[in-house]
């Protein structure tokens, strides 16, 4: 079905990227233009370490390896001004603006991409997140807010801030271009980047061989996006969402239910994810994790504990040093994996996403998981898996 989609880019083209700067030689000569010919195509690679310990095949997209932002969030950034620019919302180097309330790896592809398109980018985001992002943000040019954290039904909330800073712009004539909002929580631009590249790529890789599809939701652009590109194609591949302790995505794949746990906490927790892992679990259904979410078969979720494990793990045994999400995806996968040889599926090929680098996360994921250096890791597999806490 999705063969005719306009945003769909034929699986043949994809081993090389398309840009509307590339110039008749470059395009012979395979050479793309530009930080936008860093993002998409990245590898799809075997962990040798978890494949052994669980008996199935466990594969991961290195979507930090995108080289504008390090992170997929470079694809949408890239999907956003390309939709947007359609619609004749933005024009390049006119002096608009893109705003967005963002607590990480979006703004730092923003910020990345806007400046090679002729764009400034206005970033909104909570005084309480780590300054590494801030300073990131100022150092990539983009011009950043920083409000007090509030619940989403709070006007002042660093997402409704974005959208009214980008309706002031507008409104101000005083001002260059106009002021456009990136939403990546309900504009659905997010999960057809993924449904256009991260998908088609994975399935060409894979040369078409999956069992299982493992990811986490922040916005739900990934998991709603490759699910969609690879269920018709795959039909009895499975979709599992990772889900972090505190997020409520795993109950309503689970129950049918959303709150829960939470709602008794009142509106301003229930929207917080009460986790150190950033950038996944959320505690309301988004545009984009709605798009996908009937695709989605089962949940797992899985503690910080069990992220932290996960992710020394794969420092000591295949010298990858990724952050939180990339290790509860992993986490997610080899606890799959267990289920169906268990089941009497050994040797399934299961696939999740390696999200970012763990350098994004010293001061808070990795400061709680602490040094791999000097100490073996101590653990099996079977213990990161039964460390439910
Ligand atoms: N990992 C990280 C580090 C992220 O920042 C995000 C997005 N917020 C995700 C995973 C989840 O991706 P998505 O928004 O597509 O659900």
């Amino acid at each position: 079905p999705f063969l005719g989609h306009p945003d769909y880019v034929r699986l043949e083209d994809h081993t090389r990227r398309k840009s509307v700067h590339v110039t008749a030689e470059a395009e012979d000569e395979a050479i793309a233009v530009g930080v936008e010919g860093l993002i998409g195509n990245t590898p799809l690679i075997k962990l040798k370490s978890l494949s052994d310990a669980t008996g199935c095949e466990i594969l991961v997209k290195c979507e930090y390896l995108n080289g504008a932002g390090n992170s997929p969030k470079d694809r949408v950034a890239l999907s956003m001004i390309n939709h947007a620019e359609a619609e004749g919302l933005l024009v390049p180097d006119r002096g608009d603006t893109i705003y967005e309330g963002t607590v990480g790896s979006t703004g730092i592809s923003l910020a990345a991409v806007c400046r090679a398109r002729g764009y400034k980018a206005y970033i909104c985001m909570p005084n309480d997140q780590a300054t590494e992002k801030s300073d990131l943000l100022l150092k990539l040019g983009a011009i950043v807010e920083r409000i007090r954290p509030a619940s989403i039904v709070d006007q002042d909330q660093f997402v409704n801030l974005a959208r009214r800073r980008a309706q002031e712009h507008t409104d101000d004539e005083s001002k260059p271009g106009r002021g456009f909002f990136a939403d990546q929580f309900e504009n659905t631009a997010n999960y057809l980047a993924h449904y256009s590249t991260t998908g088609p790529e994975i399935y060409t890789q894979a040369h078409g061989h999956l069992d299982v599809l493992v990811a986490g939701a922040g916005t739900g652009g990934t998991i709603s996006g490759v699910a969609l590109a690879l269920k018709p194609l795959l039909p009895n591949m499975r979709v599992v969402l990772a889900d972090p302790q505190g997020s409520g995505l795993f109950n309503r794949i689970k129950y049918g239910v959303m709150f829960s746990s939470t709602e008794a906490e009142g509106t301003r927790r229930r929207h917080q994810v009460d986790s150190i892992v950033e950038g996944i679990g959320i505690n309301r259904l988004t545009r984009n994790f709605e798009a996908g979410m009937h695709l989605i078969d089962d949940a797992v979720k899985v503690s910080d504990g069990q992220a932290m494990m996960m992710a020394r793990w794969l420092v000591e045994k295949e010298g990858l040093f990724v952050g939180a999400s990339s290790a509860v995806n992993c986490v997610a996968a080899a606890t799959v994996a267990k289920q169906m040889v268990r089941e009497g599926e050994r040797g399934a090929r299961v696939v999740t996403v390696l999200c970012d680098s763990g350098t994004r996360h010293l001061s808070k994921f990795w400061k709680a998981a602490g040094d791999v250096s000097g100490m073996d890791v101590e653990f099996t597999l079977d213990d990161i898996l039964d460390a439910k806490k």
